[in-house]
Order: C-alpha cells, then structure tokens, then sequence
C-alpha cells in the first residue's frame, strides 16, 4: 500500500478516458488499495484513477459511511436535481455549485470481479457522478455555474 501523487488541473491525463479493465488481477488490488490510502490520506471523499495517472475504469469512494470500491463503473440511472458545493482532490482551493441528480444508480464490479449495483442520493450521487465524470476526463469545473 502506497500513497500515490494526486495530479492537479493542469495535468493532460486528467483529461483523457480512462480505458476498462479487462482483468481484475492482483495489479487492480494494488491499485485499489493505493487509490483508497491517497483518498483517505488528502481527506478526500472520492478519487478517480486518472486522478493518480492511471487510466482506468476505477473510482474509490468514501463519503463517510462506507468504503466503495467500483471497477468499470456505468451509470443506469438518474432521478432529480440537487445544485451544491462541490471541489476535487486535483484542483486544490476551489470550489463551485454544481447541478447533479439527486439520485443515482450505478453498476459496476467490486474488487473480486462481482457485479454491484450502487444506488446514492444526495452526497453519494454527487460523488458518484463526480468520479464517473473523472473517467471520462470531465472535471467539476467545466459545470460550475455562476
Ligand atoms: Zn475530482
């Protein structure tokens, strides 16, 4: 277990799509247990692995109930509107009101391949949305409104 180095705005792999993973191997535990110390370490409530420059389908997530852990995450569905605050791990000071759903739900595998479906509301639903955007090398301040 390591603590890995958070990329900040201006780094290009944080605008990029992470690629899926294919096989879940010792290499993902790695990385899994990597993303969650580097989470845990910077206080954050999610990271993304682009975040830490890998380009893979894997979001962590902890928004203070539980750890979760999602590999090729897909969202499925969307309900509602919630506009707050929001910041990122990779852009250190700022902060800015985002529109997401209120509700989500998205499925994925955990780390020993299984399929888990996921559903956030609130807090959850930002983050979850927040990360899945990571994958796709989409960052919160492109939606801040003014
Ligand atoms: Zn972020």
């Amino acid at each position: 277990m390591a603590i890995r180095i958070i990329r900040k705005e201006d780094d290009p792999v944080l605008r990029k799509k992470a690629k899926v993973v294919d096989k879940i191997d010792e290499k993902i535990h790695t990385l899994l247990d990597d993303m969650v110390d580097t989470m845990y370490d910077a206080d954050g409530v999610g990271l993304a692995a682009p975040q830490i420059g890998i380009l893979k389908r894997i979001i962590v997530i902890d928004i203070g109930d539980e750890l979760i852990e999602l590999i090729n995450p897909e969202m499925i569905e969307e309900k509602g509107k919630q506009t707050g605050a929001e910041g990122c791990l990779s852009i250190p000071g700022v902060t800015g009101d985002v529109t997401r759903p209120q509700v989500v739900t998205v499925k994925g595998l955990d780390r020993n391949g299984k399929d888990i479906v996921i559903e956030g509301k609130d807090l959850l639903a930002r983050a979850l949305c927040h990360e899945l955007d990571h994958l796709n090398g989409v960052l919160f301040t492109d939606k801040i409104e003014d």
